[in-house]
């Protein structure tokens, strides 16, 4: 299939609004037209999902997408659903329909109307779907959030282990399309092996985020004080302290709340109800701080977040990546400010101790990355970016001077033989 770019900007307007692709989109798009195998590596936010769907949607067959969580799913194809008047164009299978759905879903297949068929790893290797599927036209099969293939990815998923046996079986050279945000070497790696990818193009956007200021100060017995104060000096606007544990969660806010400052907690020990009414209070600018452990944060769109906090030192660098990329999502200013004690860590190695020992041996070296980032003395861009596997200028590149180790350099320890004679 070769298209001019014409087709394809009136195909992006016709089904989607938009004028202008997004970054690497376009590039991506036209690969999967031609059908080759894709790996698409873009940071949270930069547009992958229409990388998949709009190709979908232009191309003869179904388009099966494998995607981890069902919460994601509805929401997209609840998204596809609104920009067509065919019901059918989208649909997910999943466990949870009654027969007579599934039936509506498979005849929607067989007569061509489904443009993307959403499933669960674990719908997908069930025999009665694979028999199905392997008998009706399909385009390709994208797998998103194509880290979960790996366990050194933050979200493991063992039946993802389980695609490349599948799709050999769904039909001969169905093109691949591996998905994610994670840009470690080594989880790309895992993804490429898994999925057997080895001749897909691969397009990597860069991660850099200039506009956010990396600074890392030693925690002490005062961190509380420190906090108030800097959340004090940024009164009116919005930010989110990240804690280790519910309970620190929950002291922090009070503490906040009695200083002055309109703050709310969040933690996965509230239950449903208290968790959105808090979540909401900070969308709608009711409050200016959240402070919360990390099950807040997934699927949160507040652009103007203006500054990031980390009580606790974080799991590893992707996390703190993933943790302060909820920052300056505007583009304005966005300060990122992590609290650094050894002892934290050691907290953070016993919280492991009782898991297996290869998930241990991982989870260490994660974390004495995320000890090394806090103990640098170098530019803390460059430092997140090599270990995406990207190359940064820490004088001439975009957001050189946001760090505070670029900003207050720390001199360099040189050996001065006629000082020590
Ligand atoms: P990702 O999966 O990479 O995190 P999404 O696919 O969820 O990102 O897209 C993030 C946002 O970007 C969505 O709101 C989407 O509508 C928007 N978006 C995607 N492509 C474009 C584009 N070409 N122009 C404008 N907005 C876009
Ligand atoms: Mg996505």
């Amino acid at each position: 299939m070769s298209l001019t770019n014409t087709d394809l900007h009136s195909s992006l307007k016709k089904y989607f609004g938009f004028s202008k692709f997004k970054g690497l989109q376009e590039d991506v798009i036209q690969n999967i037209l031609s059908g080759n195998d894709t790996f698409v590596i873009m940071p949270t936010g930069g547009g992958k999902s229409l990388c998949y769907q709009l190709p979908a949607l232009m191309k003869e067959g179904t388009a099966i997408v494998v995607s981890p969580l069902i919460a994601l799913m509805k929401n997209q194809v609840d998204a596809i659903r609104g920009i067509s008047e065919q019901h059918g164009i989208a649909h997910v299978l999943n466990s949870s329909l009654t027969k007579t759905e599934v039936k509506q879903v498979k005849e929607d297949i067989t007569n061509g109307v489904t443009k993307l068929l959403y499933v669960a790893p674990e719908s997908l290797t069930k025999e009665e779907n694979v028999d199905f599927l392997r008998n009706v036209e399909l385009s390709f099969v994208a797998v998103d959030e194509a880290h979960c293939i790996s366990e050194w990815g933050h979200d493991f998923r063992p039946e993802y282990r389980n695609l490349r046996g599948i799709i050999d079986r769904l039909g001969d050279n169905i093109p691949i399309i591996g998905l994610t945000a994670t840009a470690t070497p080594k989880v790309q790696e895992d993804i490429i092996k898994n999925l057997g990818m080895t001749d897909a193009k691969v397009f990597k956007a860069s991660f850099n985020r200039p506009n956010l200021f990396y600074e890392v100060r030693p925690k002490t017995k005062n961190v509380d004080a420190d906090i108030i104060r800097f959340v004090k000096q940024n009164q009116g606007k919005s930010g989110i302290i990240y804690c280790l544990s519910r309970k620190r969660v929950e002291e922090l806010a009070q503490v906040l709340q009695v200083n002055g400052v309109s703050a709310v907690p969040y933690h996965a020990g509230f239950d449903a109800k208290t968790r959105s009414k808090y979540q909401d209070m900070f969308l709608m600018e009711e409050v200016d701080v959240v402070v919360a452990t990390i099950a807040f944060g997934m699927g949160i769109d507040k652009p103007d977040v203006r500054f990031v906090i980390h009580h606790d030192i974080p799991k590893s660098i992707e996390s703190y990546y993933q943790e302060t990329g909820r920052a300056g999502r505007d583009g304005g200013e966005g300060h990122c400010l992590a609290y650094y004690a050894y002892k934290d860590v050691e907290k953070l190695e016993k919280f492991m101790s009782g898991k297996p020992v290869a998930e241990q041996e991982i989870g260490n070296a994660l974390l004495q990355e995320i000890v090394a980032y806090a103990e640098t003395s170098m530019s803390r861009r460059k430092f997140i970016l090599h270990y995406f596997g990207e190359d940064f200028d820490e004088v001439n590149g975009e957001g050189a001077d946001m760090d505070d180790n670029a900003r207050n350099p720390k001199p360099k320890v040189e050996a001065q033989e006629d000082v020590v004679k």
